[in-house]
C-alpha cells in the first residue's frame, strides 16, 4: 500500500499546501505581533516624551549639572532613556551618558524626522548602549521657534526576547499541528487510496483473465459504488467467459467425436485447429500442429493448396485426393470453406477431409460381385438358349441327341438353380447379419444328420465318408439351418474335390468354450496363392473344374459368413496333392467370440 505512487503523489500535494498555509500563518502572526508591540512601544515612547517636554520645560531653568542629573533620574525611574537636545543637535542632557561625551544629535533620523513632520521615530542600533533601540523625539517649540528637541529611547531586547519567543511558539505550533494534519492526513489519503489499489489489482487480474476476486462494498460512497460496479463487470466477464469456455469445449469434443479429418486455418495459414480424425489421416499430432503454417504441419501439398485458394478466392472448393502410404492407399475427398467472422470479415478456411477409401473399396467389391454375378448368370442362360435354338431349328434332330441336348438344358437349368440359391442365400446372410435369429440347438445333431447325406454320395463315388461326433451335445446358439449350411458346403466340397478311393473326414469336439468343426479330405489340395482368396465370392482355382462339377464359386464364401455372423471364423490348412482341412471355430452358447 505504501509503495502506492498515487498515494504518495496525493500526499506530496497535501503535505504541501499545509506546510505552506503553516508558513504563512505563522509568519502573518508574528508579523502582526512584531508590529503591535513595536506600536505599543512607540506609543509608550510619545506619552513619555510628552511628559518629559513639560519636565524639561520646567527644568530649564536649574543650573546644567541640576538639569542633568534630574534627567538621569527620571529616565531610571520610568526605565526609559531621555535625551534633550539642543536646537543645533548638541545633546543638552541624557539620563544614560554624559553630554559632553556624545556626538552631535543634529543628523539623527528621529531628529531630522522630527524637525520636518512634527515626530520622529526611528529603530537603530545603539553604539553607546550595545543594543537595539527605539527613538522617538518632539520638537520643543517656543514662540514658533524649535528651541530644543525631546528624545525619549526604550531598548528593543525586551521586544525582540518576546518576539522571539513568539516565533518559537508560533512555529512550534505551526509544527506539531503540521505534524499532525500531516499524520491524520497520510491516514486519510491511505483511507482513499487503499480501495483505488485493490481496484488497480483487481482490474489488473481481470487483464490476465482472473475473474475470480472481488472487492469488498462496504462503502456508501462513489468508491463504494466503483467498487460495486467493478464486481458487476468481473461477474459478467466470468459469466461469458465460462459460456465462451463451454461453447469451445463443445466445438472441440464434436470436432474430436467426427469421422471426418477438419482443419482451420488462419489468414497467415497457421494451424488454428485439426481435429483428431486429421490427426490420423495426415499421420501428425494435433497439438503439435497448433499454430504452425500448415505447410509444415503436412507434406501433402494438396491440403495446403485447397486452404490458399480458399483464403484466396474466398469460395468453397471440392477435391479429390489419394494419400499413398507404405501401407495403404487412402482415397480422401475434401472440402474446404471460408471461415468468416460475425461482420463477415474473411478470417481463415477449413478443410473438412472425408476417407471415402471403405466406400471405394465397397464399391468396388459390389461392381465386381454384381459383374461376377451376371457372368455367372449369363454362362448357363447362353448355353441354354444355344441348346434350346437348336431344338427348335432343327425338328428332324436325332432323338439321341435331342436326349442329350434335354439332359444339358436340364443340367444348365439346375446349375441356374443352384446359382441363384447361393445368390439369395447371400442376400439374405447379409440382410439378416444384425438380426440372426438365437436359438439354441445341439451341433452334433446337426453334423450327425447333415453328414448322413454325404456318406451315401461318397460311397456312389468310392470316397470314405467318416463323421467323428462327441457323445454329449455341444448347445450353439445361433442359426440352426445356417450351421447346416456351413457342414453341407464344406462336405460338398470336400467330396467333389476327391478322386476316387479318397477319404473325408468330419470331426466335432469342443476346446475351451468353442466348438471346433474340421472337416478333412484326401483330395487335391489347395495351392498356397490360392487359399487366402478361395473364400472370396466367385474365386475358384480352377473354373472349368468347379462348373463341371456344379460348383457356383459361392460355397466358401457362404461358409465364412455364417461362422463371422455367429462370432466365429474359419481357416484352411492344405497341401496341394495331398489334401485340404478346413477349420471353423464358433463361441457356444452363452459365449461371445
Ligand atoms: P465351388 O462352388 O466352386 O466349389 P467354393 O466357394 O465352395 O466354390 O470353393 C471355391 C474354390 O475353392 C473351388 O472352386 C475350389 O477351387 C476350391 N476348393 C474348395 N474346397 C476345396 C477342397 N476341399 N479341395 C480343393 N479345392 C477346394
Amino acid at each position: 500500500m505504501l509503495r502506492s505512487r498515487f498515494l504518495w503523489k496525493l500526499y506530496a500535494g497535501y503535505s504541501a499546501l499545509i506546510l505552506t498555509s503553516s508558513a504563512i500563518v505563522g509568519i502573518m502572526i508574528s508579523q502582526r505581533v512584531e508590529g503591535d508591540a513595536l506600536a505599543e512601544i512607540q506609543q509608550s515612547l510619545h506619552a513619555r516624551a510628552v511628559l518629559l517636554e513639560e519636565v524639561a520645560s520646567q527644568l530649564s531653568e536649574v543650573p546644567d549639572s541640576s538639569f542633568q542629573q534630574r534627567i538621569s533620574i527620571l529616565g531610571t525611574e520610568i526605565a526609559t532613556r531621555l535625551t534633550v537636545i539642543g536646537a543645533d543637535g548638541t545633546v543638552i542632557a541624557d539620563s544614560d551618558e554624559y553630554p559632553s561625551e556624545m556626538d552631535n544629535h543634529a543628523d539623527r533620523p528621529e531628529i531630522l524626522a522630527a524637525r520636518s513632520h512634527g515626530i520622529g521615530t526611528a529603530t537603530r542600533y545603539s553604539n553607546t548602549l550595545k543594543t537595539r533601540m527605539m527613538y522617538l523625539s518632539l520638537p520643543v517649540v517656543e514662540q514658533g521657534q524649535i528651541v530644543a528637541y525631546i528624545r525619549t529611547a526604550l531598548p528593543l531586547s525586551t521586544i525582540d526576547g518576546r518576539l522571539n519567543h513568539l516565533r518559537y511558539t508560533i512555529v512550534l505550533g505551526a509544527g506539531l499541528s503540521a505534524i499532525i494534519a500531516l499524520l491524520l492526513g497520510l491516514l486519510l489519503t491511505n483511507h482513499y487510496v487503499r480501495p483505488l489499489a485493490s481496484m488497480t489489482s483487481i482490474a489488473e487480474s481481470m487483464s490476465h483473465g482472473d475473474y475470480d476476486k472481488r472487492l469488498v462494498e462496504s462503502r456508501v460512497d462513489e468508491i463504494g459504488k466503483l467498487a460495486q460496479a467493478l464486481n458487476r463487470m468481473a461477474e459478467s466477464c466470468s459469466n461469458r467467459t465460462d459460456t465462451i469456455k463451454a461453447d469451445r469445449n463443445k466445438l472441440s469434443t464434436i470436432l474430436s467425436g467426427m469421422t471426418e479429418g477438419v482443419v482451420a486455418v488462419g489468414l497467415d495459414e497457421h494451424v488454428l485447429h485439426l481435429n483428431e480424425a486429421a490427426g490420423k489421416l495426415l499421420g501428425v499430432s494435433p497439438l503439435e500442429s497448433l499454430d504452425k503454417p500448415i505447410w509444415q504441419v503436412t507434406r501433402v501439398p494438396e491440403i495446403t493448396e485447397i486452404l490458399t485458394d480458399s483464403l484466396r478466392d474466398g469460395t468453397s472448393a471440392q477435391r479429390k485426393l489419394l494419400i499413398t502410404t507404405k501401407l495403404t492407399d487412402q482415397s480422401l475427398e475434401m472440402d474446404a470453406s471460408p471461415l468468416h467472422d460475425g461482420q463477415g470479415n474473411l478470417v481463415g478456411a477449413v478443410v473438412v477431409l472425408h476417407d471415402v477409401s471403405e466406400l471405394n473399396r465397397l464399391e468396388m467389391v459390389r461392381r465386381e460381385f454384381v459383374a461376377n454375378a451376371s457372368h455367372e448368370l449369363k454362362t448357363p442362360i447362353t448355353a441354354i438358349r444355344g441348346l434350346v435354338e437348336t431344338l427348335i431349328d432343327d425338328e428332324e434332330l436325332e432323338p439321341a441327341k435331342r436326349d442329350r441336348f434335354l439332359g444339358k438344358i436340364k443340367d444348365q437349368s439346375i446349375r441356374l438353380g443352384s446359382i441363384v440359391t447361393d445368390l439369395l442365400t447371400i442376400s439374405r446372410l447379409e440382410s439378416e447379419s444384425n438380426e440372426t435369429e438365437e436359438m439354441s440347438f445341439d451341433l452334433c445333431e446337426v453334423v450327425q444328420s447333415t453328414s448322413s447325406v454325404f456318406i451315401s454320395t461318397g460311397e456312389e463315388q468310392d470316397i470314405t465318408v467318416k463323421v467323428q461326433v462327441p457323445n454329449s451335445p455341444i448347445e450353439l446358439s445361433g442359426d440352426e439351418e445356417a450351421l447346416r449350411q456351413i457342414v453341407s458346403n464344406l462336405l460338398d466340397n470336400a467330396v467333389k474335390y476327391s478322386s476316387t478311393g479318397g477319404e473325408v473326414c468330419v470331426r466335432l469336439h469342443r476346446h475351451d468354450d468353442h466348438a471346433i468343426l474340421e472337416v478333412e479330405d484326401t483330395g487335391i489340395g489347395i495351392e498356397p496363392k490360392d487359399q487366402d482368396r478361395i473364400f472370396e465370392r466367385f474365386y475358384r482355382v480352377d473354373k472349368a473344374r468347379s462348373r463341371e462339377l456344379g460348383g457356383t464359386g459361392l460355397g466358401l464364401a457362404i461358409v465364412k459368413h455364417i461362422a463371422q455372423s455367429h462370432g466365429g471364423n474359419v481357416s484352411l490348412d492344405s497341401i496341394p496333392g495331398t489334401g485340404s482341412t478346413f477349420k471353423v471355430i464358433l463361441p457356444l452358447a452363452g459365449r461371445s467370440a
